[in-house]
């Protein structure tokens, strides 16, 4: 390998280490990664994907209080959407080197399936925000449906009782994944986390129940804290 090939490789995994306060990951977490249909990961490439997995696995399983079992086997491929459940991974190339879309699929694989996509991708994208320090990164709210009032975005009992929204097209689709994500940010920041595993448990079907809210009261607390505290986040990450 040249130096300079070297150097572009070493320096994202010392900004990494830096970022992170040179913190080793606490655990170690058995992970299989195959990259042979891409020809193999060089050694840093390796420790980063790792490195990463390992933080993710760990936030994640402790957040939602969720022991991790078994091993998280990880395929590496050239390109495509990346794909996760039961314990597998499937990240492109490009995803591979992705924070957040690794903090994604390792939500989905970790957690038990919830019966909503809602669910799980509100999971997963509460994940993404979680713990990369950005707090709220909600293009697709901002797109679609910021525009002081929120008459553009969609009920959320819309998404919740038509799974298929998720891929529906790409406005809704997207409107779908930060919607399902602000709301459980949402919650976490209202009640805090033991409810957001109290719910992790039980299932979005008592969300009432848990919250002793309906949902449609729920929804307009969101709503009103989306175009309140949240958007001045929202304004200055954008
Ligand atoms: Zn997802």
């Amino acid at each position: 390998m040249k130096p300079r090939l070297v150097l572009a490789g070493v320096f994202p995994l010392l900004l990494t280490l830096l970022a992170s306060g040179c913190n080793p990951t606490p655990r170690r977490y058995p992970v299989t990664i195959d990259a042979s249909i891409v020809g193999g990961l060089n050694m840093v490439e390796e420790y980063l994907l790792r490195y990463r997995l390992e933080r993710a696995i760990d936030s994640v399983t402790t957040y939602f209080d969720e022991p991790f079992k078994d091993t998280l086997r990880v395929f590496i491929f050239e390109d495509g959407r990346p794909r996760a459940w039961d314990r597998r991974i499937y990240l492109s190339r490009y995803s591979s080197r992705s924070t957040e879309i690794i903090i994604h699929e390792v939500t989905h694989a970790v957690l038990r399936p919830q019966g909503s996509s809602f669910a799980m991708e509100g999971q997963a994208m509460f994940s993404e925000y979680q713990f990369t320090s950005k707090r709220v990164r909600l293009p697709a709210l901002f797109q679609f449906g910021y525009g002081g009032n929120g008459d553009t975005l969609m009920p959320l009992k819309y998404f919740i009782d038509n799974d298929t929204s998720y891929w529906a097209n790409d406005k809704v689709e997207a409107l779908g994944y930060s919607e399902a994500g602000s709301f459980y940010q949402f919650l976490d920041e209202r009640f805090g986390r033991e409810k957001a595993r109290e719910l992790y448990r039980r299932g979005l079907n008592e969300i009432e129940p848990t919250y002793g809210m309906s949902l449609d009261s729920l929804e307009g607390e969101w709503r009103r804290w989306l175009f309140g505290d949240a958007s001045r986040d929202t304004v200055k990450v954008l």
